[in-house]
């Protein structure tokens, strides 16, 4: 097993996450479960934050991108770890503002966002809003000027960098839904837009290449067209850049075909974008930008595991075996939706070596719900307990009630000790807005 901050094997041979025994959780809690160890969560909030502090004289933010776990307690560590957070519908929104986050650290993104959700980011008096369409411009303007307000806003561009985990190409024009490309012009027909609304402030800019990247170069290279672009604007349309959002992206360990890096190796990404934005300041002569950056999974990802319990075992002579767990795509649809892969460990059994190799199912009517794939594991039993790892970001937050199978609970791992974050759904809950019309009331 990869040596992680938030994982070890005790002497009972049982895998530990956050000084928590997995075994002992799954007992308290039941399974499937999510769990988080609060003091890694902690601890890559402040390494980036930090980072600013000490490489940028603190002239920036870290915003924690909130789609990849989004639940109150998260809002609450992230604002006491003094960072700001991105949110990307008004149920995030919601969420964070029931959770007393402060508005004003609060940045909105979404390519298509929705009038009242617009209306409800200006009512909260959120920081800034990411535009990313004209109609969106249009709706923010309107909106601003009904509540007599000026809303600061960036706008996302695209610098024809799409990058991937271990590779990086640069595009001339684009297919993504997201941004306005700088190649084509239209980045610059939209500055040029939002300068002429009274009641918006343009603040600067937001670019994001992409998720799981290794290649710190395709950052690099993202910053140094955003720079350039920002300089253009400013010879062009005489507008000063202000505010540069750098986006996440920063890839995480989940199979040791990738690369394991340390909280601090982190640190690294971010001093060589700084390091960046100030050679281009300088070469530029322009003001150093406010720096933004918006990392979700690299804060939480590695931060979280799944346990689950093994139930049936289904051995295809020649061809495959499968273990099934009592969870599947309802509570991780990453390996359907993207053939993600993942190290699965038996939590009751850490020690012994690996000695098959296995898919992990889950319990849904969908051949497609698996968890990972020919994956090595010591032989399983029924009973067994399974940890996933490395499922904190992008599990919990798109999970789904696929066959009226019950969201799994989270608990958060402080000190050895877990508290629920996220209580358990109930049959209840999952019938709650279920309605039977009168024709349809089964007569006495
Ligand atoms: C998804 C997303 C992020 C976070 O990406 P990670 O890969 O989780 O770090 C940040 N900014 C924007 C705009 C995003 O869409």
């Amino acid at each position: 097993m990869n040596e992680r901050e938030s994982l070890k094997i005790n002497a009972q041979g049982h895998l530990e996450i956050g000084g928590a025994d997995c075994v002992e959780l799954a007992k308290e809690f039941g399974t499937p479960l999510y769990v988080f160890d609060e003091a890694y969560i902690r601890k890559m909030m402040r390494v980036y934050r930090e980072t600013i502090e000490n490489h940028y004289d603190g002239n920036g933010m870290v915003l924690y991108a909130s789609k990849a776990f989004s639940c109150k307690a998260i809002y609450r560590i992230a604002d006491e770890e003094k960072i700001g957070i991105d949110v990307v519908s008004g149920g995030e929104l919601y969420t964070a503002l029931q959770a007393d986050f402060p508005a004003k650290n609060i940045y909105m993104h979404g390519n298509n966002k929705l009038d009242y959700e617009i209306g409800e980011a200006l009512d909260a008096g959120i920081g800034c809003i990411v535009a990313d369409a004209y109609s969106e411009i249009d709706k923010i303007d309107a909106e601003a000027k009904k509540r007599g307000i000026q809303q600061k806003i960036l706008l996302r561009i695209n610098p024809g960098v799409e990058a991937h985990t271990h590779a990086f190409v640069q595009t001339a024009t684009t297919d993504s839904k997201f941004g306005f490309s700088i190649q084509d012009g239209t980045a610059e027909q939209v500055t040029a837009y939002a300068l002429t609304k009274k009641h918006i402030v343009l603040d600067g800019y937001h670019c994001h290449i992409g998720s799981q990247i290794f290649e710190k170069q395709s950052f690099v290279v993202a910053v140094e067209k955003c720079m350039q672009f920002a300089l253009e604007m400013k010879n062009r349309l005489n507008f000063t850049l202000k505010t540069l959002n750098l986006g996440g992206g920063y890839g995480i360990w989940y199979t040791d075909e990738d690369r394991k890096l340390s909280p601090e190796g982190y640190a690294e990404y971010l001093e060589a974008l700084i390091a960046t934005v100030k050679r281009c300041a300088t070469e530029s002569g322009m003001p150093l930008p406010f720096l933004l950056i918006e990392p979700g999974r690299s804060i939480v990802g590695e931060a979280g595991i799944t346990l689950y319990t093994v139930g049936a075992i289904k051995d295809i002579p020649g061809v495959k075996k499968y273990v099934a767990v009592d969870g599947g795509m309802f509570d991780n649809p990453r390996y359907a939706l993207y053939q993600s892969k993942y190290t699965p460990v038996l939590a009751n059994r850490a020690t012994e070596n690996n000695t098959e190799i296995v898919s992990i199912a889950g319990k849904c009517c969908e051949s497609g719900d698996l968890i990972a794939v020919n994956v090595a594991l010591p032989k399983a039993n029924s009973g067994d307990i399974l940890a996933i790892l490395s499922t904190g970001a992008y599990n919990y937050s798109m999970a789904m009630n696929y066959n009226r199978n019950k969201i799994p609970p989270c608990v958060l791992v402080k000190d050895g000790k877990a508290e629920y974050i996220v209580r358990p759904q109930t049959y209840e809950d999952l019938t709650r807005n279920d309605v039977i019309p009168n024709r349809l009331q089964k007569k006495p």
